[in-house]
């Protein structure tokens, strides 16, 4: 970690509570740390200047910030102001209100979309509504702005706050840290800066209390570490792990959206082992987990870690992984065993894997919500890479043409281990999809099949009225 950015002196004291709101913030100025506007992006300028210009208060919070003070080049840049959406909106002809409860204004340019969001806060709702959202609600009942449930998940916070406030509603004390372009110094209402040089993932308050609000703080936290280089604070990682099984509690749709960051990040090996330790994993995939477990001689365990491991170098490089090809990497052996199954029950081969596949959705689902477009890439995926095994094969161009091609010649490559002939075959498919001209079988495979070139055939009429056209997922 380079840690160039950050003051030489712990600027302020490590503050883990929620009680002030009247607690002056730690600043610490431009000579102080080494963020530099240079590192910015000009768009996130741009909006910071005209905001300050129109009278509005605006930071620079989160993520960036807490990845600018690292040394680390930020994945965006996320801003926080004074001015409702509608003033947001107002003052920038690029701006589109998102969100129904939480309104949000997205800045688009060409390259990027920045996200603007006024200060919020944890407390009651207690302020009055936007002029113009009270005009246009009319008579109608005004929806409560601060909404938990009887376990203390938050549905809806949607309350207007002070900046310490909204310092004090973000989930780790690295991530509340706030840059102004006023005197362009650093604000710390939490005690994020000692943290940041401590390297230690720490929730703002009692992080029973915040686990409980939104559980998926708990995969946040180990994203987070896992990809920081950090250690989780012991009571932060005491309250993760007695709350673990209560992940199933958030939305599965955000579930998958954070499993895809875990195992995305560069750092899924590290995200793994954590999720485990935690007992996190086994809450998000109990029946695959098990499994894992299950298996003789470690197997399966030592092959799901060789597909993080791979996942992780390819990530590092700057390649991309599909999530489809994620799924398959990770879970196609456990998949393979279902589709194995139901052959020996007499299905063939096509449709074992459509089974599979669909049995393998029906577990994962409730709790972490793969699309179905994505559980059907994950089977075509699985099913289409025996057609790698023969060559040329019928039709390689058509084949070759498909979307997902790639992700399903990295899949059988990745997983094909030492297997020669099939590996020679794959590099016939791979400079076929290269060379625009065809290019010419292997020797041993010209002398079992002769020349490439094939009898037109007949295309069969289609049968107007199938009588099943499911097609599995
Ligand atoms: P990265 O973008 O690198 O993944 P980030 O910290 O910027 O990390 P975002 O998801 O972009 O993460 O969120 C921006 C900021 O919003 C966070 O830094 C944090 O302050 C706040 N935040 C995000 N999710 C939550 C949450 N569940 N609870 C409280 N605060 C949150
Ligand atoms: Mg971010």
């Amino acid at each position: 970690m380079s840690s160039s950015n950050l003051p030489a002196e712990r600027s302020c004291g490590s503050g883990n509570r929620l009680e002030t709101e009247t607690r002056c913030p730690a600043i610490i100025a431009r000579s102080e740390h080494g963020i530099s506007r240079k590192q910015m992006s000009p768009n996130a300028l741009r909006i910071l200047y005209r905001l300050k210009d129109n009278g509005f208060v605006g930071y620079l919070v989160g993520g960036c910030v807490r990845d600018l003070l690292l040394g680390r080049e930020p994945k965006d840049f996320d801003l926080v102001t004074n001015a409702t959406p509608n003033q947001v909106k107002r003052l920038f002809r690029n701006c589109r209100l998102v969100g129904r409860r939480f309104r949000l204004a997205h800045l688009h340019f060409q390259n990027e979309i920045i996200e603007v969001a006024t200060f919020r806060s944890l407390a009651a709702d207690e302020r009055e509504s936007e002029p113009e959202e009270a005009a246009g609600a009319g008579q109608r009942q005004r929806h409560p702005r601060m909404l938990k449930d009887e376990d203390g998940m938050i549905l809806r916070d949607n309350v207007y706050g002070t900046p310490a406030e909204d310092a004090l509603r973000r989930d780790f004390t690295v991530n509340s840290l706030a840059y102004t372009i006023a005197d362009f110094s650093i604000i710390d209402y939490t005690g994020g800066l000692a943290d940041l040089k401590a390297c230690i993932i720490r929730t703002i308050g009692d992080p029973a209390v915040r686990f409980q609000e939104d559980p998926v703080r708990m995969l946040r936290a180990v994203r987070f570490a896992a990809q920081l280089g950090f250690t989780i604070e012991r009571n932060t990682r005491t309250a993760l792990t007695a709350a673990a099984d209560t992940i199933v509690r958030a939305a599965p749709a955000r579930l998958y959206e954070e499993m895809l960051k875990l195992f995305l990040s560069g750092e899924g090996v590290r995200c793994y082992e954590l999720l485990r330790q935690t007992g996190l994993f086994g809450a998000l995939f109990p029946v695959f987990s098990d499994w894992l477990c299950a298996e003789s001689e470690g197997f399966p365990h030592t092959r799901f870690g060789e597909m993080l491991n791979h996942v992780d170098c390819r990530i590092q490089q700057g390649d991309v992984v599909s999530p489809p090809l994620l799924l398959a990497l990770l879970f196609g052996d456990y998949i393979d065993q279902k589709a194995e199954r139901f052959r020996c029950q007499g299905l063939p081969w096509q449709q074992s894997v459509n089974a599979a596949v669909a049995e393998f959705m029906g577990e994962t689902c409730p709790i972490v919500m793969i699309a179905n477009r994505v559980g059907i890439a994950l089977r075509d995926i699985i099913s289409q890479q025996t057609r790698l095994k023969k060559i040329p094969g019928r039709r390689p161009e058509t084949f070759i043409a498909r979307h997902d091609f790639n992700d399903i010649l990295d899949y059988c490559r990745i997983t094909c281990g030492n297997k020669k002939e099939l590996a020679a075959r794959l590099d016939w498919w791979t400079a076929q999809a290269l060379q625009p001209a065809p290019v010419p079988l292997p020797a041993e495979q010209t002398e079992k099949t002769g020349t490439p070139e094939r009898k037109k055939r007949r295309r069969r009429r289609r049968n107007p009225h199938p009588k099943s056209g499911a097609k599995g997922v």
